[in-house]
């Protein structure tokens, strides 16, 4: 029997499942409390409930498997990051990072990616599946537990393509920031986009508080299609569109990301691109210098050559700053822990396949 994933129900749909099994209201409130503030990962924990009732729970629904598998624990910031195993054995990377305002986590939004940017390892392989909204809320869950100090902020620029997972991404998003649930606020949490043009759309009619962050990478619509061919897809000029649609609906100034490569996207000419694109808009710059991946052969700019890239910028009067880079001693780009665990335990064994 196909067992229904208890931990993606929203407080509302609980309540509904809960009174369908003949159980009072207050019931789910108690299951839902174990589920996402006490974070329990069996039923068997759950002991004010009776026997018989989790026994039915277990029968029926599931709590989505998000097991730890390894942590790595960075030695020259406070920076840990985290290889869990789903259910039918894929693998999706967490990566905590405590900065002076709180425990901050970036969490996957899909086993694997179709995006194909060509500087992401996360794409390499292509998508896997898309993750329910229990296994993106179990990421941060987990690490909350390991570590036993709260998790007060939430990026969701780990693997995948937040809003080529809409439905889950969005249920994710309220539950996280559900007064039932953690409680995190939505001012404290970021998704990044490649620029899925209609969802961000859709997303900016959400009524949310989150910050949405692009991913520009490219000035013009050509640079752009030789990294991203999401840029196939949808222009440029669309794509920031839609990001002044999100300013408008939301009032959230739009982060725009630049993975900077060397002498692809760091020339003066993306300078004046750049300052062109971004002069006139609301919103903040944050620049990549690129984690170069052993698949493909783009450079990272040297620190020098970043910093000037980023004070020309500034200098025009954009909202510019280079990301500080955090734990570059343990796996630091995205989905290279993963890639490196496939790789290890790739035809090692028959995994069992998930109930869905
Ligand atoms: N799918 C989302 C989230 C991806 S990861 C998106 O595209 O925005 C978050 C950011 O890291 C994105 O801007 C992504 O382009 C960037 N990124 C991925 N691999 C990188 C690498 N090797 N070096 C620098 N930035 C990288």
């Amino acid at each position: 029997m196909i067992k229904k994933d208890i931990c993606s129900y929203d407080h509302g749909q609980l309540k509904n499942e809960i009174e369908a099994m003949g159980e009072k209201s207050f019931r789910s409130r108690q299951i839902y409390e174990w589920l996402h503030v006490r974070l329990a990962d069996s039923f068997d924990e759950m002991t004010n409930l009776s026997k018989k009732l989790r026994e039915q729970l277990s029968a029926e629904y599931e709590i989505r498997e998000v097991t730890l598998t390894e942590r790595q624990i960075s030695s020259v910031d406070p920076t840990e990051k985290f290889l869990f195993r789903l259910c039918e054995g894929n693998m999706v990377e967490s990566v905590l990072m405590r900065y002076s305002y709180g425990n901050s986590v970036c969490i996957s939004s899909q086993a694997g990616c179709r995006m194909g940017c060509r500087f992401c390892a996360s794409t390499l392989d292509g998508l896997m599946r898309n993750l329910t909204p229990s296994e993106m809320l179990r990421q941060i869950y987990q690490i909350q537990k390991l570590i036993g100090e709260r998790i007060s902020n939430v990026v969701v620029m780990g693997t995948g393509e937040p809003l080529d997972n809409y439905d889950n991404f969005l249920q994710f998003i309220r539950m996280v920031s559900d007064e039932h649930g953690l409680n995190i606020s939505q001012r404290n949490i970021t998704a990044s986009t490649c620029g899925i043009v209609p969802n961000m759309r859709r997303l900016a009619e959400e009524d949310l508080q989150i910050t949405l962050a692009l991913s520009l990478h490219g000035s013009t619509q050509e640079k752009r299609k030789a990294l991203m061919p999401v840029a196939n897809k949808y222009e440029l000029a669309e794509v920031l569109e839609a990001c002044d649609y999100y300013f408008e609906k939301t009032g959230r100034r739009i982060t725009f990301e630049y993975s900077l490569v060397q002498g692809v996207n760091d020339q003066p000419e993306d300078v004046r691109e750049l300052t062109a694109l971004l002069k006139r808009r609301n919103c903040h710059l944050n620049l990549i210098p690129v984690n170069p991946i052993k698949e493909r052969n783009f450079v990272r700019p040297d620190s020098k050559n970043a910093h000037e890239f980023k004070n020309k910028l500034e200098k025009n009067g954009i909202n510019v700053t280079i990301r500080r880079e955090r734990g570059s001693d343990i796996d630091g780009a995205c989905g290279q822990l993963r890639r490196r665990y496939t790789a290890v335990t790739e035809g090692e064994s028959d995994e069992d396949i998930c109930d869905d």
